[in-house]
């Protein structure tokens, strides 16, 4: 007779096979495309306790549908430059799945965008969506633009181009698109005013991060570095710990790290570095935050400059090493794979107890396992970041109900959404054999519900 201990064992031998031949699959298909490749390997790793305890979604064949993009548009951005040369840039929207909601995730505007970095923040986005539990769906755009040093005619004649393309693809009920790196306001200002030119109407739903005059939410800037900190407090909690006292770390100076700094602040902790992607600045007095936005958001210029009005503070080229600064609390809120097996081992070293991805996947799977192996904290960036997109679904509401909700409202509800988003994450780890492994809770707590909603719906 067959033991259940038999049968355990032969179910995980299927899981693990099934898991392996798809990212097989992934590789093939997607040949050179790494940051893919690396963003599918943790989520089917995760993902394997769920097979074995529920074999019906390998029937179902449901990671190699979930891993296809329903679509991959690639376009040409023609655009004219202030010398009046013509320039060509590549523009793309991967619509990923839209099984929970419509396509919803943000446009990236950086040199290093390619399909395969479209790609990985797409799938990601799939799960990180699920998560917040709103009827969204996941994608992600961009170019391979560089914003920097571009004067605003520049930009808007780019990002104008940029829309004359994309706006066919996208709508308030088909996919929503919103900032990322290079993109903010003044972008997402641009993009509205020439879609609402080509559709001859006002869909304020079509796109998220909008300005407060024209259908924007209050507390969106602030949500995916405010949601960010929110979660870090949510794993410091369940260890009778807080910010409060703590020395914090934030890479970037960005969107996400200017207000992961501010809250992480105002909850009582001491931010002494952020950076850009030229450098970064030590301030061991505690960063002024008026001057990081003042040069970041208003004079758009490099985060040198902080060290010319604060004299004790320290500047170094390079990004790496702010993870050698010690620090009790890591917030990576610049780009993707910044910390790597040996910043994770440093950042150990200097006894850092929490980290919260507030970019998307800053850290590198090998960093991952230093810092899961060492019983840091860890807030995976589907989870940490989610308050970011989470608003831009509120956003998306209040275009809808056409009214506005006050701040506060705002940011009690993304409050409330990382609370749970944390408990989900938790609970899903405990349920499938890996308690306290968020990363592992993230994506099951992720994949569960779309894969749900996939089955019902037939085969799509
Ligand atoms: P921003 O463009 O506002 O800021 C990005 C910051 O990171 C800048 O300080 C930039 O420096 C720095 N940076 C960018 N690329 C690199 C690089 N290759 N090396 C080192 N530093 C770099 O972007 P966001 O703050 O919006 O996004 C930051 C991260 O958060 C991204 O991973 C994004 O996908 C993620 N995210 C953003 C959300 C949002 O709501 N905005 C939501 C969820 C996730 P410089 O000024 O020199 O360019």
């Amino acid at each position: 007779m067959t033991t259940l201990h038999e049968v355990k064992d032969a179910n995980s031998k299927i899981a693990k096979e099934y898991v392996n031949e798809v990212f097989e699959t992934v590789i093939a298909r997607n040949p050179f495309e790494s940051e893919f490749h690396q963003a599918a390997k943790e989520i089917f790793d995760s993902l394997i306790p769920v097979f074995i305890k529920h074999p019906h979604y390998i029937d179902q064949n449901i990671l190699e549908r979930m891993v296809e993009p329903e679509r991959v548009i690639s376009f040409r951005v023609p655009w004219i430059d202030d010398q009046g040369k013509v320039q060509v840039n590549r523009g793309f929207r991967v619509q990923f799945n839209s099984a929970i909601g419509p396509y919803k995730g943000g446009v990236r505007f950086h040199p290093s965008v390619n399909a395969g970095i479209i790609k990985f923040l797409g799938f990601e986005q799939i799960f990180k969506n699920s998560l917040t539990g709103l009827p969204i769906g996941g994608g992600k755009g961009g170019a391979d633009f560089d914003p920097k040093g571009k004067s605003d005619g520049e930009i808007m004649r780019f990002t104008q181009s940029f829309m004359t393309e994309l706006y066919r693809y996208i709508g308030p009920d088909i996919d929503v698109p919103a900032g990322d790196i290079g993109v903010g306001a003044r972008e997402i200002g641009f993009m509205y005013g020439q879609y609402k030119r080509i559709r001859g109407g006002f869909e304020a739903g079509v796109l998220t991060g909008k300005g407060l005059g024209y259908g924007g939410s209050l507390a969106r800037t602030e949500a995916t570095g405010y949601g960010t900190v929110y979660f870090v407090e949510e794993m410091l909690k369940d260890r009778g710990q807080s910010f409060k006292g703590s020395t914090v770390v934030v890479s970037g100076s960005g969107n996400v790290s200017i207000y992961a700094m501010e809250k992480a602040m105002q909850l009582g902790a001491k931010v002494v570095a952020c950076s850009d992607s030229n450098g970064y600045i030590y301030d061991q007095n505690g960063i002024n935050l008026d001057t990081v936005k003042r040069l970041k958001e208003v004079e758009r210029k490099r985060i040198k400059e902080y060290v010319a009005e604060h004299p004790g503070a320290l500047y170094f080229e390079g990004c790496s090493g702010i993870w050698s600064i010690p620090c009790d609390i890591a917030l990576p809120c610049a780009t993707q794979n910044e910390i790597d097996e040996a910043a994770a081992k440093i950042l150990v070293a200097n006894g850092v107890i929490a980290v919260g991805e507030g970019a998307n996947m800053p850290s590198t799977l090998d960093a991952i396992d230093v810092f899961l192996k060492n019983k840091v904290l860890f807030g995976p960036a589907k989870a940490a970041n989610a308050g970011g997109v989470a608003v831009s679904a509120l956003e998306m509401s209040q275009n809808s109900m056409r009214l506005s909700w006050t701040f506060d409202e705002v940011d009690a509800k993304l409050h409330k959404i990382m609370e749970n988003i944390y408990r989900n994450c938790v609970k899903a780890a405990d349920e499938y054999g890996h308690p306290g492994n968020l990363v592992v809770g993230a994506n099951i707590a992720g994949f569960l519900r779309v894969a749900d909603a996939m089955i019902v719906q037939g085969v799509i």
